[in-house]
């Protein structure tokens, strides 16, 4: 049980309908807000996820992925240039 790694930005992004639906184990869940714990950008996200949601009234992934998924990405990208974390070599 030593394996436990914070998850990145993206597998966040990736998992936060599954989050909301509950649909994490609990470890996983705890991953998933031990990320949040420490990750202005992706407390932002869930909270404008949340957001939407009441907005739309449901969850509605195929919506919100592809364009919004790499939007964020590129938003992370710029802000954790200069932090420690996942962030993937530009080239
Ligand atoms: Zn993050």
């Amino acid at each position: 049980m030593i394996d436990v790694e914070a998850f990145s930005c993206q597998e966040l992004v990736e998992l936060v309908t599954d989050y909301l639906e509950a649909a994490l184990s609990p470890a996983d869940v705890r991953r998933f807000e031990d990320h949040l714990a420490g990750c202005d950008g992706c407390t932002e996200y869930l909270a404008q996820f949340r957001r939407t949601i009441q907005l739309m009234g449901t969850l509605t992934p195929a919506d919100l992925t592809p364009a919004a998924e790499s939007a964020l990405l590129g938003v992370f990208r710029s802000w954790s240039s200069g932090q420690s974390g996942t962030v993937e070599p530009d080239g």
